[in-house]
């Protein structure tokens, strides 16, 4: 993040408006990932689940998220699913809108198809590509968005590689070295970044790393990032893996980002990956990066979080001014005034009693 935007960022944030949106604009994806947590019952809190949810296509999908990002004004918006080109076409036209309105646009997808011609040259945009892995386990895993598919469909384009580190991995030799061996070597791959699996609270899914696996790999990604220039893992990051936010209150990834499902309207809280996370596990990579971000000393002296925690304060006292009901009564504050400048009008003023 660059110094401009985060103060534009603060800027939000002092007038009690989240910087950030990440909208699950479908309920739809081809692929059955195990551990997706988009499809877990209490992802939208229990009472309603993804696939249940309305959600829009064609020009109704376009009209309504450029209402949604005109109101809100983000700085960011993340578009997630299901899985998002499964409204390729929508995304086509929408995308460039977006990007073109100043925002930064980031699609996460497993590209099960050709990503849409053109994105390359969005300097705006990130596209993240989501692979689970080496062929053998990816390809099990996010079948039909195979190794073999997906290096087809992001032939010529421009894409961030993301994996989540899961606990099958954590077993096998040089595991890692592998993976940035064979995507750092892509043309189309500009960076690869990495998150660790982060389970829901009182689960214990064989994807979740051991704490003794855990700071292994975090070991590991810091003497990687040293020699894979694409692996965009700074070690102020890394180390946040060693201490993740302890509450969705103290996360400012969850703090900045408003998250929509796909009828644009239920939100997925307390961040996007819904439901009960186990923040104390967390290895979100935004959260991370965020954290990071939080614990940088403004002039050696002042952390971020706390300048955050002050502003959010204002901007929730701005906000709640903002939306304060008006007086049911309107007599009653004509009356007010009308007192209020008699006052002015019949009051002698007090430097004349001295
Ligand atoms: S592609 Fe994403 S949304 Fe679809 S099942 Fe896999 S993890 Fe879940
Ligand atoms: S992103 Fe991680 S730390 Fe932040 S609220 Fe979600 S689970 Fe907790």
């Amino acid at each position: 993040m660059r110094t401009y935007e985060i103060l534009r960022a603060w800027h939000y944030i002092l007038r009690g408006k989240r910087p950030a949106l990440s909208l699950e604009i479908t309920r739809e994806c081809p692929l059955r990932c195990p551990g997706c947590y988009a499809y877990e019952p209490f992802h939208l809190g229990g009472e309603v689940k993804l696939r249940d949810l309305a959600d829009y296509q064609g020009d109704e999908l376009i009209t309504r998220v450029l209402e949604l990002t005109g109101r809100l004004r983000p700085l960011h918006v993340s578009i997630v699913g299901g899985d998002p080109l499964v409204r390729y076409r929508e995304l086509a036209v929408l995308v460039p809108k977006l990007t073109a309105s100043g925002i930064h646009v980031q699609v996460v997808t497993s590209a099960f198809r050709p990503l849409p011609a053109g994105w390359a040259d969005l300097r705006s945009l990130t596209t993240v590509v989501s692979v689970d892995g080496l062929p053998a386990e990816h390809d099990e895993r996010r079948k039909p968005a195979t190794y073999e598919r997906i290096l087809r469909n992001i032939a010529g384009g421009r894409v961030t590689v993301h994996c989540t580190i899961t606990a099958l991995m954590t077993g096998r030799r040089n595991y890692l070295r592998q993976f940035l061996n064979f995507w750092t070597a892509r043309p189309e791959v500009e960076r690869v970044w990495f998150s660790l699996f982060s389970p829901q609270r009182g689960q214990c899914p064989p994807e979740a790393l051991s704490s003794a696996e855990r700071q292994t790999v975090v070991a590991e990604i810091k003497s990687l990032s040293r020699e894979f220039p694409k692996l965009e893992m700074p070690g102020r990051l890394v180390r946040e893996f060693e201490r993740p936010p302890q509450s969705p209150e103290k996360c400012l990834f969850a703090q900045t980002t408003s998250t929509l499902s796909a009828d644009l309207v239920t939100p997925v809280t307390p961040c996007q990956l819904g439901g009960d996370p186990d923040c104390s596990q967390c290895g979100c990579y935004a959260s991370m990066g965020l954290a990071a971000i939080g614990r940088y000393r403004i002039g050696g002296l002042i952390p971020v979080q706390a300048i955050f925690n002050l502003s959010a304060k204002i901007g929730a006292r701005f906000a709640a001014a903002q939306t304060a009901p008006a007086d049911p009564n309107p007599l009653r504050v004509l009356n007010a005034q009308t007192a209020l400048s008699s006052a002015r009008t019949t009051a002698p003023p007090t430097a004349s009693r001295r």
